[in-house]
């Protein structure tokens, strides 16, 4: 069996054109600091870390992570890949935990786990590409005949543009949308009222027979969230994702049981036990962990167990593919997200710079090949002008 024999790091600086966000175009966990200057900049990233698995006998698996990809990098070629260099690819559940268990003082949330990820998201591309088989025909195989999606974009701003994206979202068939708040406490009762005005205008354009999730991104608090609950009510959000930051547990607990409006979340969160954690608390009625911060495919798979047995639907977060993969690997992903294909404005949209092969939603739909193997990515030189690289 071919053993991995290198694993190579870049960091994909953006300098291409960007489309400038409106004002407030989503709130954060910035908001409640007093700061003058750019609130938003927590929010937007043109920075993406890939990490390539190589195996003695040339094969290359393509892993990913957008979360501080400077120091992420740093991790894998000071610590991760040392630890990996020499392993099977198929020991995959040995070389998470020895990842995860040799760096456990420092590496079980955030960087030390993304990093984790990024390997591990490699690896199953990897193993995918050894075996000639899509990734999601090792993890459970098909489980629907296409995955539904739901268009995620709808930032705040005028109404009237909200609306038109809306509209022209629903020509494309989609049949379900997530919206970003624009105001939180800071914005006090003025504020409440512009969000609840964006959210009746939403409701207005794709009406009461398709699905509208409402997203917050932690810019808002336990107070602030418990006022607005039952005015969001009528709206019928499908759900409100991320109302309080990461850390306030019983905050989302609270909320949840509240049972006013289905709270989401889990973006912000590590590991398997820090998901189950959120499941066991009732935290959260549907999950959306990050694979590229979670700990990657091997832990997602694991939470998605746990949630299943929970009944607790897991969608998780960003358009992405190995989300595709999980998605169509599980009875218990009902949807994924999507994020169309935009000029670079946030960040979000870089990895379609970066890599090809990334599935397109057709009438709210997307497909993966039974036969291509791995995630079905390959890295792009289409957009090479458009980046700095540093390796
Ligand atoms: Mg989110």
């Amino acid at each position: 069996m071919t053993k991995i024999k290198s694993i190579r790091t870049r960091v994909w600086n953006w300098t291409g054109p960007t489309v400038p966000p409106s004002g407030n175009f989503c709130t954060n966990a910035s908001d409640a600091l007093w700061m003058k200057g750019d609130a938003m900049a927590s929010f937007r990233f043109h920075q993406w870390l890939t990490c390539e698995v190589e195996t003695e006998d040339g094969t290359i698996g393509i892993g990913n992570a957008a979360l501080a990809p400077t120091v992420v990098k740093k991790a894998i070629d000071d610590w991760y890949a040392p630890l990996v260099i020499g392993e099977d690819p198929f020991d995959y559940a040995y070389i998470w935990e020895k990842m995860y268990r040799r760096t456990h003082a420092w590496g079980r949330k955030g960087i030390g786990m993304t990093a984790i990820s990024a390997i591990d998201i490699a690896i199953w591309d990897l193993m995918g590409k050894l075996v000639g088989k899509p990734v999601f025909k090792l993890l459970g195989g098909r489980t629907k005949e296409k995955i539904p999606v739901y268009y995620s974009k709808l930032y705040a701003g005028p109404v009237e543009t909200m609306q038109a994206e809306a509209e022209e979202a629903m020509k494309n068939g989609y049949t379900a949308y997530k919206s970003r708040f624009g105001y939180g406490p800071k914005d006090g009762m003025a504020g409440m009222r512009e969000n609840l005005k964006r959210v009746e205008a939403l409701r207005e354009v794709i009406g009461y027979d398709r699905d509208l999730m409402l997203e917050c991104y932690m810019g808002w608090n336990l107070d602030y969230a418990k006022r607005m609950l039952p005015k969001l009510a009528k709206y019928e959000p499908r759900w409100l994702e991320e109302p309080v930051i990461a850390d306030d547990v019983a905050g989302y607990a609270e909320l949840n049981a509240m049972n006013i409006v289905p709270i989401s979340g889990g973006e912000h969160e590590f590991s398997i036990i820090g998901c189950k954690d959120l499941i066991e608390k009732k935290a959260v009625s549907v999950l959306q962990y990050d694979t590229n911060r979670v700990g990657g495919i091997t832990a997602a798979q694991k939470i998605n167990a746990i949630a299943e047995a929970a009944q607790i639907p897991v969608i998780p977060h960003a358009g992405q593919v190995h989300n595709y993969h999980l998605t169509m690997a599980n009875t218990n992903c009902p949807i994924s997200e999507y994020f169309p294909v935009f000029d670079v404005e946030v960040g979000n949209e870089l990895f379609y710079y970066i890599f090809e092969g990334d599935p397109e939603a057709v009438d709210g739909y997307l497909q993966l090949d039974d036969d291509k193997p791995g995630l079905g990515i390959t890295i792009s030189d289409k957009h090479l002008k458009h980046f700095e690289i540093v390796e």
